[in-house]
Order: structure tokens, then sequence, then C-alpha cells
């Protein structure tokens, strides 16, 4: 009996106490590798529709041009995963130039993609503040460096990385998409663990929880299905105040066994 594993991907999303709607949206695609946050940008019109059209033109995107391909090397997944996120840049622009409604919508966007079932690598691509996170061997760390003017001075030393996540810089963000004719994602690449986790939220997360107790949140839940751990985390994150709108994405190894041939 050989037993293997494929990945699979636990999403929640919740208005929060406090906002008049969620304007966050994810996708969850096991079969093709995809799963994807996306947070509507508060203040401004059309937020909820930002985060719709994004997650709706990266999914199309990939599905589509992935089904082209039979080898990706790492340089021309790069390429697709940029072609994406331009996709969903011009979408989301050209929705907000038909209605003036919409006009200077936006959105943040965390995807992860991995390009077999049982895959040994993962991508990471984001734009903006929503974070992946990496849950291996009890602990921690962080994926993604938020694209905001807290993040930029603390990556030249003008403020200390212990700075407070409140700290007002931490909420303007320096990237976004549909905000300028052009967008550039960060893109990383991780080997993976079957025992890892990836987690995917919005900022409506990291504003209410520290990343030590996002940490200790999922391993008191440990035992239990991904998605009571994506519960678990946004039940916190509601009891601390809600402020905002909060998006978890869980990705997991699931076990299945399998006869030999
Ligand atoms: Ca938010």
């Amino acid at each position: 009996m050989e037993v293997t594993h494929y990945w699979k991907g636990f999403g929640r999303t919740d208005i929060g106490h406090v906002r008049a709607s969620n304007q966050d949206a994810l996708s969850l695609d096991d079969t093709l590798g995809l799963w994807i946050v996306a947070d509507g940008m508060g203040g401004h019109a059309g937020g909820d529709v930002a985060s719709q059209l994004a997650v709706k033109a990266i999914h199309e995107y990939i599905a589509k041009n992935k089904r082209h391909k039979t080898h990706l090397e790492a340089e021309d997944l790069a390429d697709l995963f940029q072609a994406a996120v331009n996709h969903a840049n011009i979408t989301i622009r050209h929705q907000g130039k038909n209605k003036p409604e919409l006009k200077g919508m936006g959105t943040t966007v965390v995807f992860v993609f991995m390009p077999d079932s049982n895959a040994t690598n993962a991508f990471i691509i984001h734009v903006g503040d929503s974070r992946a996170y990496l849950i291996r061997d009890q602990q921690i760390s962080a994926l993604t460096r938020d694209h905001t003017l807290l993040e930029e001075r603390i990556q030249v030393g003008l403020l200390p990385r212990t700075a407070p996540t409140n700290h007002p810089l931490g909420h303007v963000l320096t990237r976004g998409v549909g905000v300028k004719s052009t967008v550039e994602a960060d893109i990383s690449k991780i080997e993976l663990q079957a025992t890892d986790e990836i987690l995917l939220c919005s900022d409506g997360l990291n504003k209410m929880l520290q990343d030590d107790q996002i940490l200790a949140i999922l391993e008191e839940n440990q035992t239990k299905p991904g998605q009571e751990k994506c519960q678990a985390l946004i039940d916190e994150a509601n009891r601390l105040g809600g402020k905002d709108n909060t998006t978890t994405l869980l990705i997991q190894a699931q076990e299945v066994s399998s006869k030999p041939l």
C-alpha cells in the first residue's frame, strides 16, 4: 500500500463587527492547485467589486494558459503569474472606466500556485498587504512582505522591525491591483514538506492578531479540520473587535491511500 498526499485548501471569510460590507474575496481550486485571497481597498468605491474581479481574472487566466503548456520552467511560471496579475489589473481598470461609481477601485491579492497535485514546490505571488505564512515545525514565518509605507521604512532601517502593526503607515499601500496602469507582483518559491501548512489572510486578521497569536490558535486547534481552524482564527479576530473584514485560507496536505498498480 503506497501512501501519498494531495494539497487541499480550506477558506472562510467574515464581514467582522465594524464594516458595512465584506470587500474580501477568495477562491479555492484544489484541482488546479491555485488558492487566492483578495482584499478590496477600503475607502475606495467598489472595493468589493475589485476583489471579486481580481480573484476571477487570475483564476481564469491561469486555468486557461496553464493548459497550453505541458512543461513549465520556473521562469515561464513567473511570466504566467505576472501576466495573470496584469490581466486582473486591466480588467479592474476597464470596469472602473465604464462605471463612474467604480472609478479608482483597487485590491490587494495574494495567491499560491502548486504545479502538481502532490507538489514539492509552491509559488507565492502577492501585491499589497494580504499575507502568506508558512507553518512548519510549530513555527510561523512570513512568506510575504507587505507593500506598505511601514514595511518600506522598516526595510531601509528608518523604523524597527518591532514597530507596531497598527502604525499609521501600515495602512498606506504602496502597490495595488487596478490602481495604476501597471503593477508588479512579488513572486517567490518554497520547497514543501508534507507536514507544512500555508495560511493566506487579509489584513483583518493581522489588525487583531500578532503572528504568535495566530500560531497559538492553529496549535490549539491542531486536530480539527482545516475549515474549523480557519473559523477559529476569524472568531478570535472578531472577539478582539473585528475591526475589518477577515479572510483565512489554509492549505494542507491530505493523505490518500492508494493500491500499487
Ligand atoms: Ca482589509
